[in-house]
């Protein structure tokens, strides 16, 4: 039961039997689903419109879950902690969810599922028209500013078009997201809200995010950009082999933001570029068949142009194969092999994903995402400490966590 406490010319009085704060991915479906349990909800989101990043998200076409999604893909201070969520809401789940409402999946590549003719806009009217049907309030342009704990449960106070508003309520959720994109309308209000609750905190930092390059090795990537390379990427956690992309500024391209996510600043990262071949073979073979070709010849099947007259900082590129010392073919399998960068920082929450770190998930059961010190206060989606790699990961967290928080509701 909710008592509108003042100013109740806003939108009235309603009973429910929930607030949720943030109208993203995982409040939207945690206010379905409770909707579907018979649940009524008011969402209050900060936002002109719910979904904003749903709408902006796999460049609009919305890469809503991955068809791989295990507790494996995710970076988290216990790897364990998602396991529950993902077996109370399993990818299948989101695959039927959606048919049933009208989006089938195509698979692009890597487990990536996106509508099938349909876009981002598709995925957020789903939400939004089972909320209308259900009766499910969202209350846009509606600014929560703090949540504090009285006898009678918890006091959610907000501003809507100038007006503050105060509610009261015995179950409260908080899916305010993370920190990415301010420009949107990202805030800090959970981590905020942790803080002020005691809560331990994960540090946070942007992640899925492109690398920068400075100083004397800047000029070098900056001719380069635009130009993509498949790698490998690794440091001393992970590895993955995706497309490089090359930027005025550094590295971007999905294996980029996949590794920045387990990069931290002052590290290296190893970059194979000839993933899953040995350059020191094919240029054997090159030596006893066409030795005289030239070493940028063999590059150009390869590489783009571009790169291997870049390579020429590094390279004996315009001598013939056969002509390569031993010392020079060793110098090229470990340049190539091995390629070695030291990214001066990355690009910050204005081009990131999603953040990592958030609040630390021992402060809530993997259950049900309730706070262990302040029973009926949720969390779910991207504040948790729940990071997930690049390719639908994140939604599928976002969708798994609404999911198991509306069970309780
Ligand atoms: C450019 C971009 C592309 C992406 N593409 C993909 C993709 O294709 N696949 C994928 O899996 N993930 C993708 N992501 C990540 C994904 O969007 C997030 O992980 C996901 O949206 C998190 O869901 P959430 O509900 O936790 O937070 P959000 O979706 O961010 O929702 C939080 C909501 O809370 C509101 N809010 C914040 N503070 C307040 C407040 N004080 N009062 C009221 N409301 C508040 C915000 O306005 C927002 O609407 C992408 C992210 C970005 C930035």
């Amino acid at each position: 039961m909710l008592i509108l406490h003042k100013n109740n010319n806003i939108n009235g009085l309603m009973d429910a039997d929930a607030i949720i704060i943030g109208a993203g991915a995982c409040g939207l479906m945690c206010a379905v689903q409770a909707g579907f349990l018979g649940k009524k909800v008011i969402l209050l989101e900060k936002g002109a419109q719910p979904g904003a990043k749903i709408l902006i998200s796999g460049g609009g076409r919305c890469n809503y879950t991955n068809l791989f999604a295990s507790d494996e893909q995710f970076i988290s201070g216990n790897k364990h902690f998602m396991k529950s969520a993902f077996t109370q809401w399993t990818v299948e789940d989101t695959v039927n969810f959606f048919e049933t409402y009208g989006i089938t999946g195509k698979e692009k590549t890597l487990g990536q599922l996106f509508p099938d003719n349909k876009n981002a806009k598709d995925v957020v009217e789903v939400f939004t028209s089972l909320c209308r049907d259900m009766d499910q309030q969202i209350r846009c342009g509606a600014e929560v500013t703090d949540i504090s704990a009285t006898g009678e449960g918890y006091v959610v106070s907000y501003t809507k078009g100038g007006k503050s508003v105060q509610l009261l309520s015995n179950k409260v959720v908080v899916t305010t997201g993370g920190l990415p994109i301010p420009k949107m309308g990202a805030t800090d209000f959970a981590l905020r809200l942790a803080r002020k609750l005691g809560l331990k905190l994960v540090e946070t930092a942007p992640a899925l995010v492109p690398l920068t390059i400075t100083g004397k090795d800047e000029e070098w990537y900056a001719r380069l950009s635009g130009n993509t390379v498949f790698c490998e990427v690794s440091n001393d956690q992970i590895s993955f082999e995706e497309n490089l992309l090359f930027t005025h500024w550094g590295l971007s391209g999905p294996s980029i933001l996949q590794i920045s996510s387990y990069w931290r600043k002052g590290e290296t990262i190893n970059i194979d570029l000839l993933p899953g071949q040995n350059i020191s073979e094919i240029l054997e073979q090159e030596r006893s068949h066409q030795g005289k070709n030239l070493l940028s010849t063999l590059f150009n099947r390869f590489y783009t142009r571009k790169f291997t007259e870049a390579m020429s900082k590094f390279l004996p590129v315009e001598k013939p194969v056969a002509d390569l010392t031993k010392a020079e073919m060793d110098l090229i399998h470990n340049t190539i092999h091995l390629f070695k960068v030291k990214p001066a920082g990355d690009k910050g929450y204005d081009k990131a994903e999603v953040m990592r770190g958030g609040i630390d998930t021992n402060e809530l059961s993997s259950k049900t995402m309730e706070c262990k010190k302040m029973p009926g206060l949720y969390f779910g989606g991207e504040c948790v400490d729940v990071t997930g790699w690049l390719g639908g990961y994140n939604f599928q967290w976002a969708w798994a966590s609404g999911y198991v928080i509306a069970q309780v509701l």
